[in-house]
């Protein structure tokens, strides 16, 4: 039996049927090899980050337990953004068809050029925060920070629960 990670992935949407992207990608993510869903949360209707002038997201956390390594697991992910028709442009943070984020891999501390885990932006993310202490329950990061904790601290900026 391979050892399996539990990882947790940030999914969001603003173009294209966002509601449809997120659950697609629900659903690719069920089919990725040597993995298997353990709990998605609500979707949830947040702010957009950054440039303004963008329509609202839709956003979501799922939880699966993988033998995948995080990069052959992002490489995964990254697939089934570009099958949704993602375009990579310069502008940071602009609307975007999907988004695949890995928001946590176990408990590792992983920094390469292609991947950064726990992701640089959940502590201060409501639309990672949220949806995340929904699914998980007395979830900590490896520094120890318990998401229950700054979840309750974070500004909900407007979000919604839908
Ligand atoms: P942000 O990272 O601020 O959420 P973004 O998700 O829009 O912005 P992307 O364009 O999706 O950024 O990703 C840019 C690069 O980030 C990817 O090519 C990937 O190699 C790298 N990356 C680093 N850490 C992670 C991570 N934890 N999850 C996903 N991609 C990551
Ligand atoms: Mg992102
Ligand atoms: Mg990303």
């Amino acid at each position: 039996m391979p050892t399996t990670t539990i990882v947790y992935v940030g999914l969001g949407s603003n173009l294209s049927k966002p509601r449809l992207q997120v659950s697609n990608a629900a659903k690719a993510i069920a089919n990725i090899e040597n993995s298997r869903v353990c709990a998605l949360s609500s979707l949830y209707l947040s702010k957009p980050m950054g440039p303004q002038d963008q329509d609202d997201y839709i956003n979501a956390v799922i939880s699966i337990e993988t033998s995948l390594s995080a990069l052959a697991l992002l490489d995964a992910l990254q697939a089934i953004e570009n099958a949704a028709g993602r375009v990579r442009k310069d502008n940071r943070w602009g609307a975007r068809i999907l988004d695949c984020d890995i928001l946590l891999y176990g408990n590792e501390s992983i920094d390469n050029a292609r991947l950064t885990v726990p992701h640089y932006g959940m502590k201060l993310r409501e639309f990672v925060l949220l949806p995340l202490a929904e699914i998980a329950t007395n979830l900590y990061l490896p520094d120890g920070t318990s998401v229950n904790t700054i979840a309750n601290e974070i500004n909900s900026n407007g979000m919604v629960k839908l």
